[in-house]
């Protein structure tokens, strides 16, 4: 597996998900159509899937234009079964676990439902990629529009189960606000700061800080460290009368992110 990040509006990503071994491409949340056909014909790969993540605007906007620059047929959209209403030229909707072919690439789906109802990540675990959409970000976590912090909380687990070595794609490029964040919270976490200093180089050098890994995550991203004895202080000194209770705390840091 090859994966190309393709910048869509002002800080989204698409990723090209290509079989080199085939020259095809899937092609993870198109709010662009533009930009991702470019990155195809760049890459000189034929798009036979989409992949949509969840249904904002902002990651399914441009699957109906893709679509109609593609033969028709000749593409497969994949998308939560339970939210197929909302994914636009939906073909393939998926239950939590269900597998898929991509090409010669083998992929599974996984339900990770909080900031929409309907969330999928899409996992090819010979080739130790997650793709999490709004769900799991680098440093941090995607917003509670449709689910609470407790189902958050265990989406973001579902996906730190994965392998430590898992590539992590995810939807934005907002890593630098994130780890400032989380830097207010473990202030003495050596390995957020070393990460920190990582993520400043490559964004000043205009790189994307993806793909993170789920090792990383598990040292640095604060909705995955309810645990840690630093950060539930730092919480509860902001927070008057806020316990220890995990998916208090997490549901907490969460309010304090919305506010940062
Ligand atoms: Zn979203």
């Amino acid at each position: 597996m090859k994966v190309v990040p393709v910048p869509q509006l002002a800080d989204n990503y698409a990723y090209l998900v290509i079989d080199p071994a085939r020259a095809v491409a899937g092609v993870v949340d198109v709010a662009e159509a533009g930009p991702v056909l470019e990155a195809a014909r760049r890459h000189d790969v034929t798009l036979t899937a989409i992949l949509s993540t969840h249904h904002h605007f902002d990651h399914v906007a441009g699957n109906e234009s893709l679509l109609d620059e593609l033969p028709k047929g000749s593409v497969e959209v994949y998308g939560y079964s339970g939210d197929a209403e909302r994914i636009p030229g939906i073909t393939r909707p998926l239950d939590d676990g269900e597998e898929f072919e991509l090409a010669g690439l083998r992929g599974r789906a996984m339900f990770i439902p909080a900031h929409t109802r309907g969330h999928l990540a899409y996992y090819f675990e010979a080739d130790k990629s997650v793709f999490t959409g709004d769900t799991m970000f680098a440093g941090g976590c995607g917003r509670l529009f449709e689910g609470d912090a407790a189902q958050m909380k265990a989406s973001l687990e579902k996906l730190a189960a994965l392998p430590d070595d898992t590539l992590v794609y995810c939807g934005h490029e907002y890593t630098q606000g994130n780890l400032r964040f989380a830097a207010t919270l473990e202030p003495n976490n050596a390995e957020l700061g070393r990460r920190r200093e990582e993520v400043d180089a490559l964004i000043a050098s205009g790189k994307p800080s993806v793909p993170t890994t789920i090792a990383i995550e598990k040292q640095t991203n604060p909705f995955l460290r309810s645990a840690s004895p630093e950060l539930v202080a730092s919480v509860q000194a902001q927070v008057a009368g806020l316990g220890a209770d995990p998916v208090e705390v997490f549901a907490a840091t969460r309010t304090l992110k919305d506010s940062f």
